[in-house]
């Protein structure tokens, strides 16, 4: 029996099957490039669902991870750590002026927010804790979070899950304004949507939102787990949106998590400080969260990004692959639309393809399906322009396929 096969009769015994996997186990990566255990080579246009930001053992991620692993891994939240104020500077420096709470992942932000959101909301009479989500959304697999999430498939079998979330239409400001009552207390949707199948909003849609939460002080919350970091072609997704004063439209709270560890699980709450600073002591907390062997490698994502310039890479390496893309007379007739903003593709096609992870792996090629029939391209930012090129021309011919 080859090593690949023993060891998915292994992890059938002993791993829940709560993913759909493929076949294939990964050993190894290097730029944007993975090995599975019989030696093939894949390109990874799909960077992990965007955790691998920077692809794969980035010389200085792995520096500054077996740096900080010979000085500190971990000593709880009760003393402070150099890391979680840099990396928190560095949020200030490139998002908006606010402050952090550092967790594990996505979802695990968003609670906070959603705490955070309710905590707010429990100043007023009535008491306000309800939030606002839009259908298409995903915010995480806690029970609060597939609540929120738009798509009540994640919802089944789970009930009841946590009350005072209601789903709206996208974009839809009148459904959005019908849903608020006096007890909502905030409104949170993605700037881009990921798992929804990468689907944007009207340009004035999040302005319009911002005002009305203004007008009736409620908490917004973006979901910047899938479009921070660079992802988008800017720092943030939020900062694709403006104002009819042309003022960049900005959240209340940001929650990241995905990119931001470069594949190490850290995830962010990040508020303005009139709201952040009611997470007073006592209120919140994480044991693991913020630690400084995360803290060392978010913060190098940051320099990394900053330095090698990719957040301009991943704009003009996006609209040149989404040029590419669509100017393919051979794959047109079977695209309904094609999606995206920077690094951050979606391909929707006219019918849901046939084994199509298959083919994909088959060509060499790690791509996605999300909504049965949206192909998602979202590879490292720091990836090549002649690596991105092969990818396109692997994604025309599998997509050719279907
Ligand atoms: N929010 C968004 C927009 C996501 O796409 C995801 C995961 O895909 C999450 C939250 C949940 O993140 P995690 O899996 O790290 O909990």
């Amino acid at each position: 029996m080859s090593n690949t096969q023993d060891l998915l009769n292994r992890a059938k015994e002993v791993l829940t099957p709560n993913y759909a996997r493929q076949g294939v186990v990964m050993t190894r990566g290097e730029g944007a490039y993975v090995w599975d255990t019989d030696g093939k080579k894949y390109l990874d246009l799909f960077a992990g669902f965007g955790g691998g930001v920077l692809g794969h053992a980035h010389p200085a991620l792995v520096q500054a991870l077996t740096d900080q692993a010979k000085r500190l891994w971990h000593v709880g939240n009760s003393f402070y750590n150099e890391g979680q104020i840099e990396l928190a500077e560095r949020l200030n420096k490139f998002a908006f002026k606010g402050m952090a709470f550092f967790c594990h992942g996505g979802a695990d932000a968003n609670e906070t927010a959603v705490k955070l959101a309710r905590l707010r909301g429990a100043q007023h009479s009535p008491k306000r804790w309800k939030i606002v989500t839009l259908h298409k959304s995903f915010h995480g697999r806690t029970l609060a979070m597939i609540a929120a999430t738009g798509n009540p498939k994640v919802r089944e079998g789970f009930d009841p899950t946590v009350p005072g979330f209601t789903n709206v239409e996208p974009g839809n400001f009148d459904a959005l304004v019908a849903a608020i009552d006096d007890e909502t207390a905030g409104v949170m949707f993605e700037p881009l949507q990921g798992e929804g199948g990468v689907n944007p909003y009207p340009p004035e849609y999040p302005a319009r939102v911002r005002r009305l939460c203004d007008e009736r002080g409620l908490t917004l919350i973006f979901d910047e787990v899938w479009t921070g970091c660079g992802r988008t072609g800017r720092w943030f997704g939020h900062q694709h949106y403006s104002g009819p004063d042309a003022k960049p439209v900005l959240p209340d709270i940001m929650t990241l998590g995905k990119a931001i560890g470069g594949g190490v699980p850290v995830g962010v709450m990040f508020a303005r400080p009139e709201v952040g600073s009611l997470l007073t002591a006592g209120k919140h907390g994480s044991t693991i969260g913020g630690n400084a062997i995360g803290m060392a490698v978010a913060r190098t994502v940051f320099d990394v990004i900053e330095r090698e310039r990719l957040v301009e890479h991943a704009a003009t390496l996006g609209e040149h692959a989404m040029a590419r893309l669509r100017n393919e007379k051979s794959i047109a007739p079977k695209v309904q639309e094609f999606r995206g903003r920077g690094l951050f593709m979606g391909v929707e096609l006219h019918a849901a393809p046939d084994k199509f992870m298959e083919k994909a792996l088959a060509r060499g090629v790690i791509i996605n399906l999300t909504q049965t029939k949206v192909i998602r391209i979202a590879p490292p930012i720091n990836i090549s322009r002649a690596e991105l090129d092969a990818g396109i021309d692997a994604v025309i011919d599998v997509i050719r396929q279907c």
